[in-house]
């Protein structure tokens, strides 16, 4: 639906999905006072900052610092934000379908839909497992976590407690390693609060391969995690070489050196993969253009192969020269394709849009991190905590939101430590 004068044409830009790709895209059109309208189209009413979600689950920060509304982030920009679920996407006759029946025409898309979960086919892993890619998922996790330490606290049975008390996390990738950390530290807090002995917790994470972090950006800091997993309030059991074959209530299945084991665990946690969205796979893209998980390359100017019209960035596509799955990539690609919008619209043409990785960093504890900066420096503990912390405060969309969460970060941080070390 584009609007027209006798002069001009105002492009329609259409963003699908608001996440690291989509919202920034928004947000830097915005600032640069792109003259076409800008419509973002998102399942959720809350935009998901997905690195802090160990945050929301230990209770360090709250979901409005984590999730805040697109209402809130994009007040003033200018953007149509529109609550609905995406049902297909028409390359030819450029128009996007809702849940809701209505529909969006567009002159320029932009394809932001991140990626799935997958289970591999594991038989009842969906169904008996929690997910931890949202804020309604980190808050579940979190409320199920403390029903159980209070069960447990009230349980006589030690057979009963043990089984209550093992938390297993399925893969070793970074959410799965970053999740055990936090867990490790905060769930031995909150139960020897409820009177519990914290050294009943368990927490399991188990790997289908022999190496935690394999394949990853964070790859470089797998020694300096391995160490962080065993110096939490509760060490981290790491079952490597253990592919899960099945989950059930409260049981992993799994085979470990030949034989099939089984592991009684209250709580499992799914982090092993990530799967390309459907509606990215099921678009009408020869396999040419796409890599072996069905993801669709991109070119050099951000976008799709034979649709200059389609802008796509972040995790639903990928480049012959692949980058990471990381927020840091999907948020500089937002820049490019918002700056080649506004090339477009002024009729220049696209340029090309570079990623420079700035380094990894991983929470490895309630207030430990490792932060390795261009592969280079690697620097661990309270001081990879604050790193961490204040990138993600750099990041975080928007002034208004950016100094709310700042200035409740540096009173909880800054106050209340310094209190702890005045206090006697
Ligand atoms: C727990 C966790 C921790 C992470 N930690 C880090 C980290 O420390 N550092 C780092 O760099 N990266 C981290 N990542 C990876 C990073 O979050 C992703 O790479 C990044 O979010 C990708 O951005 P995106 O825009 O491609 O997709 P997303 O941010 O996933 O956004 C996709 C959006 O599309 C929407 N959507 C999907 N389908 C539909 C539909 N049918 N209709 C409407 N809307 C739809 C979703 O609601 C979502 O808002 C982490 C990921 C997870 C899960």
């Amino acid at each position: 639906m584009s609007t027209s004068t006798s002069q001009t044409v105002i492009p329609q830009t259409v963003i699908v999905g608001g996440g690291f790709t989509g919202l920034f895209t928004a947000l830097y059109l915005s600032h640069q006072r792109y003259i076409g309208q800008v419509v973002l189209i998102d399942q959720s009413e809350r935009f998901v900052f997905k690195p802090l979600l160990f945050e929301l689950l230990s209770g360090q920060m709250e979901m409005d610092q984590v999730c805040p509304t697109y209402q809130e982030l994009l007040q003033g920009s200018g953007t149509t934000f529109v609550q609905d679920t995406i049902q297909t996407i028409d390359l030819v006759k450029r128009r996007v379908e809702l849940a809701s029946g209505s529909h969006y025409r567009y002159t320029n898309l932009v394809l932001a839909l991140g990626s799935i979960t997958s289970y591999f086919g594991t038989p009842g892993a969906a169904e008996h497992s929690f997910a931890f890619r949202s804020g309604e998922e980190a808050i579940a996790l979190r409320h199920q976590l403390r029903q159980l330490l209070q069960r447990a606290s009230q349980t006589e049975d030690s057979e009963t407690r043990r089984k209550l008390l093992t938390i297993a996390i399925i893969g070793a990738g970074p959410t799965g390693v970053e999740l055990a950390a936090t867990m490790a530290d905060g769930l031995p807090d909150w139960y020897a609060m409820l009177g519990g002995n914290p050294h009943e917790i368990r927490i399991v994470l188990i790997n289908r391969g022999p190496q935690i972090l394999s394949g990853d950006a964070n790859e470089g800091l797998r020694e300096t995690a391995l160490k962080a997993l065993q110096q939490r309030k509760v060490p981290v059991e790491l079952l490597t070489d253990a592919p899960v074959t099945a989950l059930g209530p409260g049981r992993v299945e799994f085979t470990h050196a030949g034989q099939a084991a089984t592991l009684d665990a209250e709580i499992i946690i799914w982090t092993a993969g990530t799967a390309t969205h459907p509606l990215v796979k099921n678009l009408p893209i020869p396999d040419a253009h796409r890599d072996k998980h069905g993801r669709p390359f991109i070119v050099p100017t951000l976008h799709l192969m034979g649709y200059p019209d389609v802008f796509a960035g972040g995790d639903c596509v990928t480049q012959q020269k692949p980058e990471p799955a990381l927020a840091q990539v999907a948020y500089q690609q937002a820049k490019a394709i918002a700056q080649n919008l506004v090339n477009l619209s002024a009729g220049e043409v696209p340029r090309v849009g570079h990623v420079l990785l700035r380094g990894t960093l991983m929470k490895l504890g309630a207030e430990a991190a490792a932060a390795d900066i261009f592969n280079r420096y690697e620097i661990t503990g309270k001081l990879g905590h604050t790193i961490r912390h204040l990138t993600y405060l750099e990041m975080l969309p928007t002034p208004a939101h950016d100094l709310k969460v700042t200035a409740e970060w540096l009173s909880e941080e800054v106050f209340h430590r310094a209190k702890r070390t005045i206090d006697p």
